[in-house]
């Protein structure tokens, strides 16, 4: 018989966030029990939606709410141009041809005439499954969630777009910044971690040691680490750069750890093109191991997100959770976690970047105190329970 004592309730994060909130949090749910949710997205693994879904669909549950997730199927060429779609959406060009849309809306269709979803509440996220809602007779409010970066989204295909998300009751984004002229209410949630899952629970050196070494990653110099899909927005190339130039004053391993979504046809391409970066003590691995991610956070003496473009970037929240000092990109959700100089750094350039590395590779004490800022950030902000509590807030709005 499995023990399933894995499986996390709210209950759990009593010890991080005190009993008043968890108290406070099942007060809301009792009011809404038994309410169906349904989430559909495009992935059911790689990339932060798929992360947040897994574990707060469970959560979720755990508090009476009965909530599914669904995932969309699609031929590559579907999402070919999804992610065309997310490029653009995230400031890219594209050429939005009759062709492509017509694809889009007849998967889309497709997915439509196998999911019956019937539920008292449907939430869509991201553009792949948008045009869902063209086909269904509502039973209750849906919502659309955007987790791109949609400061300046292209504004052909927005025009496009904007008919579609304005048949929604509401519409979250991941921070005020990505706020659009919309009839639809918006609502902005910050993305957050499941502090129990394998991915961040605390690990023991003994346990870190062990996943690092059958990698075959050496621990001998400080590790400096960045763990992104294969895109170019997360600027895997800037990082190559950067740990070059910080190499000629400070000895240490760079550590790239990717994978590549099942809806991200363009991940084999940035993997390979980075395979021609030819460096001494340059690591560059693309397998999906759940605890080597939390391994390499855990150990990093820094961890990089130089993201060019950045929805919100779970990655930070990950690594700063474990004490690790993060230098991240200065852009989109990254600066809602990192202040910069206080729990991390935020660069603009290359060459910031090789110069923060530098920096914290060699100052113990810096990388302690900018460590336990990070951690404290993430149970005040960003741990799980803060982004339930917002559905339930927003559930609760749609019964009265
Ligand atoms: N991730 C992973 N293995 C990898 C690369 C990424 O498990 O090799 C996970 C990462 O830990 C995080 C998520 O994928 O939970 C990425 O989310 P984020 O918000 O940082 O970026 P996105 O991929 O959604 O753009």
């Amino acid at each position: 018989m499995i023990n399933h004592t894995r499986i996390v309730r709210i209950e759990d994060y009593e010890e991080l966030v005190g009993a008043e909130t968890v108290e406070r949090i099942i007060r809301k749910a009792s009011s809404l029990r038994d309410l169906h949710v349904v989430n559909v997205n495009s992935t059911y693994y790689g990339g932060g939606v798929a992360e947040l879904l897994g574990s707060m669909s469970i959560l979720m549950n755990s508090v009476g709410i009965k909530t599914g997730w669904r995932v969309i199927q699609g031929s590559p060429d579907f999402f070919s141009i999804t992610k065309k779609m997310h490029n653009a959406l995230q400031g890219g060009e594209i050429n939005l041809t009759e062709r492509k849309k017509e694809i889009y809306e007849e998967v889309v269709y497709e997915n439509v005439i196998r999911t019956h979803l019937d539920h008292d509440l449907v939430i869509i996220h991201d553009p792949q499954p948008l045009p869902m809602i063209n086909h269904y007779r509502k039973r209750g409010p849906w919502i659309w969630r955007g987790h791109v970066d949609l400061s300046r989204p292209n504004p052909e295909l927005w025009q496009y777009f904007r008919p579609m998300v304005e048949k929604y009751d509401a519409v979250i984004f991941s921070i005020k910044e990505y706020a659009q002229e919309l009839k639809t209410p918006q609502l902005f949630f910050m993305p957050a971690i499941d502090p129990f899952s394998i991915k961040n629970h605390r690990l023991s050196e003994e346990e870190i040691d062990e996943r690092l070494s059958h990698y075959n990653i050496p621990t001998d110099l400080p590790l400096v680490v960045q763990v992104s899909r294969f895109d170019v927005w997360k600027d895997p190339q800037g990082v190559v750069e950067a740990f070059k130039i910080a190499r000629q004053e400070v000895d240490c391993t760079l550590v790239l750890l990717g994978n590549v979504a099942t809806d991200d046809p363009e991940g084999p391409e940035v993997y390979a093109s980075l395979l021609d970066s030819q460096e001494e003590r340059l690591i560059i691995l693309s397998v999906q191991d759940t605890a080597l991610v939390n391994a390499l956070q855990s150990r990093a003496a820094v961890v990089l997100q130089k993201s060019l473009r950045e929805g919100f970037g779970l990655t930070v929240t990950e690594a700063m959770w474990k004490g690790t000092p993060v230098i991240g990109g200065n852009v989109g959700g990254i600066r809602y976690q990192i202040r910069d100089g206080v729990n991390g750094f935020l660069v603009n350039t290359v060459e910031e970047a090789a110069a923060r590395i530098v920096q914290v590779v060699k100052g113990k004490a810096l990388r302690q105190r900018l460590g336990e800022a990070a951690r404290e950030t993430v149970r005040q902000n960003f741990l799980l329970s803060r982004n339930l509590e917002q559905y339930l807030d927003l559930f609760s709005s749609f019964e009265t």
